[in-house]
């Protein structure tokens, strides 16, 4: 293996399936990964406004609601997993309470606020910047010529005048968690005027119009990218190989490989592996609540992309529809259920149906049926405070925790990328990780 490049060390430990189950220092460069489209889903948005989570006070007495009606963006999956996610339902709840949720969002905004500047470390040491055209790494010779982002701001829509005025604490919360964040209340009419292919009833309440919002057209292309300018500076990327299990030793870290692979000697390990993360901690004796928020997206042909200009969310019923070069995509919903339960085909349908009655009749006439082969299920890694954990194991400190990014992984991967940088070097963290250490639940406060 090539020795690492210094100026590709962590600004390239990009959550989202870019990264990356470990990056080894100092000596062996390493990355790996399942699968490479993986990254090529979701909602794209790099959504700078997020640090209003789904905890909140009051949702314990909602969620019968919540599991019985259609269009909720809530539902689980009857599995015996759920009896394992005991531990993480009675630390979300805890969470829950005022100001703990107060707390999780100061904390989210203190790394949303600081994401899209961190992201510039990556774009220099991969040698690819967000705002070049996509060109031979587009998916399609028809995307070729257009930028990874689109820059035409972002839409929170309300459907009446009283989600509204409900909205309106959130509203303050990012305005006063994420210093600098521009948004603005739009208008039923001034929200038409931008998306006319709106129905007026999904936008009865006006819409939060942030400005500066933006959605990367090709997620896979930026990641072949990235990996491209990753290998280029000398990086070394291993495909398939699964890490199983974490070995600490005197002054290095042994990483278990399925699959008869060799297994590596580190001397520093991180771990970015979403919602898989927890076994590798507990290989080394570490305990955290990780879990997984399921959600799904389905997709039109090509072409359909033309019904929206930026990407549009209603929060009532939990996803976002993003025109993306390859067809209009619409990703969300929340389902608990953990990793190894198949897909729900019911939640495809609601996405669906959802997406249709966002639009005008001609505009929903005009999308044609949803290419049912693009249909994806995805596991957000979450932690019940809805914070990631970044930080190192307090048991084997070469061990680097990067994880539990819940619904804007890619969105924070700079951010945690530049962190995690900055413990491998040794350097004070330019922000306070207190709030993301791996230790901060434990079972026995349950008791
Ligand atoms: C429907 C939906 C829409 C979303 N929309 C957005 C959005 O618009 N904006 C946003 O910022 N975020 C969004 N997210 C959230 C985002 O996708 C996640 O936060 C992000 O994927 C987490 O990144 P990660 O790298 O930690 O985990 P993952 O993306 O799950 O990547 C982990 C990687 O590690 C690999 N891996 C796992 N275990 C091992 C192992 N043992 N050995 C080796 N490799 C391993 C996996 O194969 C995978 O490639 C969305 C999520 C969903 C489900």
């Amino acid at each position: 293996m090539k020795p690492l490049q210094a100026p590709l060390q962590a600004p390239l430990l990009l959550t989202r399936g870019a990264f990356v189950a470990y990056a080894c220092l100092p000596a062996y460069p390493f990355l790996a990964w399942w699968n490479v489209t993986h990254f090529n889903t979701f909602a794209g948005t790099f959504a700078a406004y997020a640090c209003v989570h789904i905890n909140r006070p009051g949702l314990f007495w909602d969620v019968p609601r919540l599991l019985t009606s259609r269009t909720s963006p809530l539902s689980v999956v009857p599995t015996p997993h759920l009896l394992r996610m005991l531990p993480w339902f009675a630390h979300f709840l805890r969470n829950c309470r005022p100001e703990r949720v107060e707390a999780s969002s100061v904390a989210l905004g203190s790394i949303l606020a600081r994401a899209e500047a961190a992201y510039n470390g990556v774009w220099e040491a991969a040698g690819v910047h967000v705002d070049d055209t996509m060109g031979r790494f587009a998916g399609s010779s028809s995307a070729a010529a257009l930028p990874y982002a689109a820059r035409h701001g972002y839409l929170l829509l309300q459907k009446t005048p009283d989600m509204m005025n409900a909205s309106q604490s959130a509203a303050a919360t990012r305005r006063q968690c994420v210093p600098g964040l521009r948004m603005e209340a739009l208008t039923t009419a001034e929200v038409l005027e931008l998306e006319p292919n709106l129905s007026p009833q999904a936008v009865g309440g006006g819409s939060w119009f942030f400005p500066d919002g933006w959605f990367l057209r090709e997620p896979g292309a930026l990641l072949r990218a990235l990996s491209s300018g990753f290998e280029t500076a000398g990086g070394e990327i291993r495909y398939s190989a699964r890490a199983t299990a974490l070995q600490p030793n005197h002054d290095s870290v042994t990483i278990e490989l399925d699959g008869g692979l060799d297994s590596l000697v580190v001397d520093q390990v991180v771990v970015a592996c979403g919602a898989h993360s927890a076994v590798l901690a507990r290989s080394v004796g570490d305990w955290v609540p990780l879990d997984t928020e399921r959600g799904y997206h389905v997709e039109w042909k090509q072409g359909s992309e033309a019904v929206f200009t930026r990407a549009v969310c209603d929060p009532s019923q939990g996803y976002i529809s993003s025109p993306m070069s390859g067809g209009l995509r619409s990703a969300g919903l929340v389902e608990l259920g953990g990793t190894h339960a198949g897909p729900t085909p019911a939640r495809c349908d609601q996405l669906e149906e959802a997406t249709l009655n966002m639009m005008n009749p001609y505009a929903a006439a005009a999308l044609g049926p949803r290419v049912k082969t693009a249909d994806w299920l995805g596991f957000r890694p979450t932690m019940p405070d809805a914070l990631p954990v970044i930080g190192r194991s307090p048991r084997v400190s070469r061990v680097i925790y990067a994880f539990g990014h819940q619904h804007v992984g890619w969105t924070l991967g700079g951010i945690t990328g530049q962190l995690v940088t900055e413990l491998i070097d040794g350097r004070k963290p330019s922000v306070d990780l207190q709030p993301f250490r791996p230790d901060r639940f434990s079972l026995g406060a349950l008791l």
